[in-house]
């Protein structure tokens, strides 16, 4: 029998170099490291749905083109006809479907940084050219370096999230439209925070033939689903659908994101009201010694606590049942964490659970 070759052998040098994206398990904490919208639904809704899952062939396919579901999102959105509609199992889906669309040697993807780490991994999974570009003062778009980079390395693809994750800022939309303006290759404009934002680059759609906008239900409040939308001209999306593996969206989603959307204004209340607690605990926030939040735009707010206290802060979050999102102890977002819009009980359950724990830092800090 001939030898067996060993990972280190065969696995690509790409996949070895990568950690895989890790979700902690939350046990029975409040999970507040994941934006997801903390309401369910009224008990008749609930009913309603069940009764609408009954008769679900769950022996067949689901439809490939998901056309009943695709109807709904253009209704929904308000999408133009001449646009184009790709649905992805996730947005995270999508953002891969874009990336192997343009993916080969010397392929580049060009991203500002800190944002949402799934552009880098999915980039260097393909084998892509992957350039972060720092983000400025305050999270900001750094433009100049945007068109600098953009001039050095004419990438095939900018992924500009919209509002930023982790930072949870709007970037300038005049710096948006210069990086629209100085492309020559696809611009995405992820817009997974919308339903939380004051601003949104669906309705210029068109204006730049490279525009694409991307949009998910998860942090609306059907997370458990994964449904994410693309949207754009046809001519780009006909092509990146090829990538798309078929039945991708299955039948239980299909049906239950219909019905979702059937009930649209249950879910705009709910986020209606995470926009305004999320007023509420930036304002708490704030009053904290020691603590400094940056004004958010999504359902989760970024904030620093003092130096070298990131970590234990999270850990005495955790202890007292808190799962927070943390960022380590160095770069841009040293002794940053950020935490999710929840109910108001549960964010008074973490403000306290803060206090606590910076309290119990002080001695410490003094040392
Ligand atoms: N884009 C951004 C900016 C995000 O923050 C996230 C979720 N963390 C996603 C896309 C992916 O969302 P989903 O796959 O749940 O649609």
């Amino acid at each position: 029998m001939s030898a067996r070759r060993k990972p280190a052998e065969l696995v690509r040098p790409a996949i070895q170099r990568l950690s895989a994206y890790r979700v902690p398990d939350p046990g029975d904490a409040l999970k507040l490291d994941a934006m997801e919208n903390p309401y369910g639904w009224p008990e008749s809704m609930r009913t309603a749905w069940l009764e609408r899952l009954r008769d679900v062939p769950l022996n067949r396919y689901p439809d490939p083109a998901a056309r009943r579901l695709g109807e709904a999102i253009r209704r929904h959105v308000g999408l133009p006809e001449e646009m184009g509609l790709l649905l992805g199992n996730g947005s995270d889906e999508l953002i891969q479907m874009i990336l192997m669309t343009v993916a080969g040697e010397g392929r580049r993807v060009l991203v500002p940084e800190p944002t949402f780490v799934m552009y880098r991994m999915i980039a260097e999974v393909l084998g892509l050219d992957y350039r972060g570009v720092p983000l400025g003062e305050d999270f900001a778009l750094d433009v100049d370096a945007m068109l600098a980079a953009i001039r050095a390395h004419d990438p095939e693809v900018v992924f500009l999230a919209y509002p930023n994750n982790p930072t949870g800022n709007l970037f300038e939309r005049e710096a948006v439209e210069a990086i629209l303006d100085a492309a020559t290759g696809l611009v995405v404009v992820d817009e997974a925070y919308s339903a939380f934002a004051s601003d949104s680059f669906l309705p210029a759609l068109g204006r730049w033939p490279n525009l694409l906008v991307m949009r998910t239900l998860s942090k609306t409040g059907l997370a458990g689903l994964r449904l994410g939308m693309l949207m754009g001209p046809p001519e780009w999306l006909g092509e990146i659908d090829k990538t798309r593996l078929p039945y991708n969206i299955n039948v239980l989603t299909q049906v239950s994101a219909t019905f979702a959307l059937e009930h649209a204004e249950v879910l705009e209340a709910q986020c209606a009201r995470i926009r305004d607690d999320r007023a509420v605990l930036f304002e708490r926030l704030e009053a904290m010694e020691g603590v400094h939040p940056w004004p958010s735009e999504a359902n989760f707010i970024l904030f620093r606590v003092p130096q070298g206290q990131g970590r234990a802060v999270f850990e005495g979050l955790k202890a007292r049942g808190v799962l927070v999102k943390a960022f380590g102890d160095t770069g841009p977002l040293a002794d940053c964490l950020r935490v999710t819009v929840g109910t108001p009980e549960e964010n008074a359950r973490f403000l306290e659970a803060l206090a606590e724990a910076l309290e119990e830092k002080k001695p410490e800090a003094g040392r």
